[in-house]
């Protein structure tokens, strides 16, 4: 095992405040910081009187520069790596590398610090106990709606990292296909001046995103309650004769939607029983 390391560095997602002494201190030790965007981040060095060279490790080159760096390791050299924002590895480049350079012998270090999701959990007001990360869901409406579907049952909190382009969007499925009743908290620009975070339903968030435009502006974390086995899962009667009606007007899909709206059940569940209450017909 060399003395050469590889540090993992946290830098801030907004508050330049973030960036913690340890993580000063070892960017200015360290012979080379490895940078997904180095303009990006020299603005960052410059504010910290950090001089270090930079050099590029992003999707595009991780694998080729993992190599150099475990070469540079070899001769003794120590380095950071960095991302624009948060936490390196955190849907951000660094995989491989960090891979690499332990295949090669090497230690990595953490040196932690800021990230969105944790950020956002911890002020969710959602269970913290358990949680699943997604990072980004596909960018594909379909593949997206597919994707939250697979969570929709899923039994404890989890979340997703939007970006201001597709927040509505994201919105509109979550209603699709947990309804809109489910319970969710919304964590726009962390550690920022316009930092807000909304709890509520998604039909709540939705409307109040609706209507302000200034409030899908920015980074978003979205977070999800964990789906909760319904105390009777029998579906009531009542209930029953609302998608027995509706269906003779719509198609079992939207009818299951609807229904799913207005009660909170899961829309696949009042789907499943439409299925069979038509089988019978
Ligand atoms: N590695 C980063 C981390 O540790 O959080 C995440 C990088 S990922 C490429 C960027 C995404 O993180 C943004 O699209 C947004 O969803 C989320 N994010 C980053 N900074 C944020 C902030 N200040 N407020 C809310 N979300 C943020």
């Amino acid at each position: 095992m060399s003395d050469s390391l590889l540090y993992i560095v946290s830098t801030p997602i907004g508050n330049l405040g973030d960036l913690t002494p340890r993580a000063i201190e070892v960017l200015r030790q360290v012979d080379v910081i490895a940078a997904e965007d180095t303009r990006h981040s020299k603005r960052l060095m410059n504010h910290f009187g950090i001089d270090t060279p930079l050099i590029p490790c992003h999707d595009h080159n991780e694998r080729h520069q993992a190599e150099m760096i475990v070469q540079r390791m070899g001769s003794g050299q120590s380095v950071a790596l960095i991302s624009d924002a948060g936490t390196p590895l955190i849907s951000d480049p660094g995989f491989h590398l960090v891979r690499t350079v332990r295949a090669a012998g090497f230690r990595v270090v953490p040196v932690p610090g800021a990230c969105a999701f944790i950020a956002a959990l911890s002020v969710s007001g959602l269970p913290t106990d358990r949680f699943y990360f997604e990072g980004f869901l596909p960018a594909k409406g379909t593949a997206r709606r597919k994707r939250i579907d697979s969570l929709a049952t899923f039994p404890n909190t989890w979340g997703v990292y939007e970006s201001p382009h597709r927040i509505m969007d994201l919105m509109d499925d979550l209603v699709t296909v947990l309804g809109g009743e489910k319970y969710i908290t919304l964590a726009r620009e962390i550690t920022k001046t316009f930092e807000t975070v909304l709890a509520g339903t998604v039909a709540e968030v939705q409307a109040i995103l609706k209507a302000d435009s200034n409030q899908q502006r920015g980074e978003f974390v979205v977070l999800v309650e964990g789906y909760k086995e319904p105390e009777n899962s029998e579906i009531s009667p009542e209930v029953e004769k609302m998608l027995q009606r509706l269906m003779e007007e719509l198609p079992i899909k939207k009818a299951a939607s609807v229904v799913a709206d207005l009660t909170g059940l899961r829309k696949k569940e009042l789907y499943d029983l439409g299925l069979v209450m038509r089988s019978g017909e």
